[in-house]
């Protein structure tokens, strides 16, 4: 099932300086490299014209049905440049998992995992020398997977012609001065999924809907929403790109369980790993909002943190709601990155970086 792609190099790419500008601060999601992946698919021809081509707009029709109907999917991902030179993908096959659930959740044709991994390497070969260098930091190449529906039909149905491509994007740390923690709006009157709809996809629509409760979280002061079960309202679920975790006085450390509506993040995974590794007793159980209010004010909880790709693990320093707030943590020690949350976040880092043993095989 792997795909073979005909190379098409970049005629004009970007020069030398131009690239060591973006890689000395390289930001999030805002520079591209040079070329990027594309394969089509029909109906009538299944994939076809794998390639490695330059990085360019596409052009796709004003009717395409992803423009009108949303059938889209997408993916995220980093490589990692070790102090040897070599780069490494984190989990990739985990992420090709996902996008083949998230595809059969939005009716788009399968992108078999070998050949998604082979899209992202082809990439990561041919751009190499984008991926920021060993010592800089917590940089990486973010890594961008997509499938969109291109037929020119406005008949809503699955669309008979698909594209998909990878884009890469050189990424900076999330903080410039580190983890720092952000704070979380309780929302209450927004709903991001529910049962029996897209919420453990990752299709675009997700964020569209998304957009307007974090304008309300900013409009009361906060950085993040997290969302609440669209059925009790009352069970945490997560938040609008991150996994919520909270740590427990007595060294458990407990993430809401995958309820169907909840997107199951790769970071989600490896911390619950991880976190058993450094001898924590990690639960996967339904949290209600009551629980984290009672347990900050108890003193039974104290920490929290979010877990995803882009910003790795950053801890959660206020709760805030309709008609209060709570604070989380000692802002005055660590930045205020409490010490479970630390020493997770650093057992993550040490092995996307390679610099310590990787005894599952994570990384590719
Ligand atoms: N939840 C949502 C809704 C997300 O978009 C993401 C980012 N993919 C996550 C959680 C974290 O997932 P991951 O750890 O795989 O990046």
């Amino acid at each position: 099932d792997a795909w073979d792609f005909k190379v098409e190099l970049a005629s004009a790419p970007a020069t030398a300086e131009a690239r060591t500008a973006v890689l000395t601060k390289p930001g999030f999601g805002q520079s591209f490299t040079d070329h990027m992946v594309l394969a089509s698919w029909s109906l009538d021809r299944g994939w076809h014209d794998q390639r490695v081509t330059a990085y360019a707009p596409l052009r796709v029709s004003p009717a395409a049905a992803v423009l009108h109907y949303a059938q889209e999917i997408f993916e995220g991902l980093k490589a990692y440049r070790h102090e040897d030179g070599s780069v490494w993908a984190f989990r990739p096959e985990v992420n090709a998992a996902r996008f083949t659930r998230s595809a059969q959740r939005l009716a788009l044709p399968q992108v078999p995992e070998e050949a998604f991994i082979a899209a992202l390497r082809a990439l990561v070969t041919v751009d190499e020398v984008w991926v920021p260098p060993a010592g800089s930091g917590e940089t990486s190449l973010y890594l961008r997977p997509y499938m969109i529906a291109t037929e020119a039909a406005l008949s809503v149905r699955p669309a008979h012609e698909v594209l998909f491509g990878v884009i890469a994007s050189p990424a900076g740390p999330y903080f410039d001065t580190g983890p720092k923690p952000v704070s979380i709006w309780l929302s209450t009157s927004s709903i991001r999924a529910t049962p029996g709809g897209t919420g453990a996809a990752k299709c675009g629509g997700n964020y569209a809907a998304s957009l307007a409760a974090l304008g309300e979280a900013t409009a009361n002061g906060c950085d993040q929403v997290i969302y609440l079960d669209a059925v009790e309202r009352r069970w945490i679920e997560e938040s609008g790109s991150m996994n919520v975790f909270f740590v427990y006085a007595d060294g458990r450390i407990a993430t809401p369980e995958l309820s169907g509506s909840i997107l199951a993040g790769v970071t989600r995974d490896s911390v619950l790993e991880l976190a058993a590794d450094l001898g924590h007793k990690v639960e996967e159980r339904r949290i209600s909002a009551d629980e984290w209010r009672d347990g900050l004010r108890s003193g039974e909880i104290t920490e929290a943190f979010a877990s995803g790709t882009a910003a790795v693990i950053t801890p959660i320093g206020r709760l805030a709601w309709s008609d209060g707030n709570l604070t989380i943590g000692d802002h005055a020690a660590n930045h205020g990155v409490g010490p479970v949350t630390a020493s997770i976040r650093a057992a993550l880092l040490d092995l996307q970086y390679g610099r310590t043993a990787d005894p599952r095989n994570w990384l590719t």
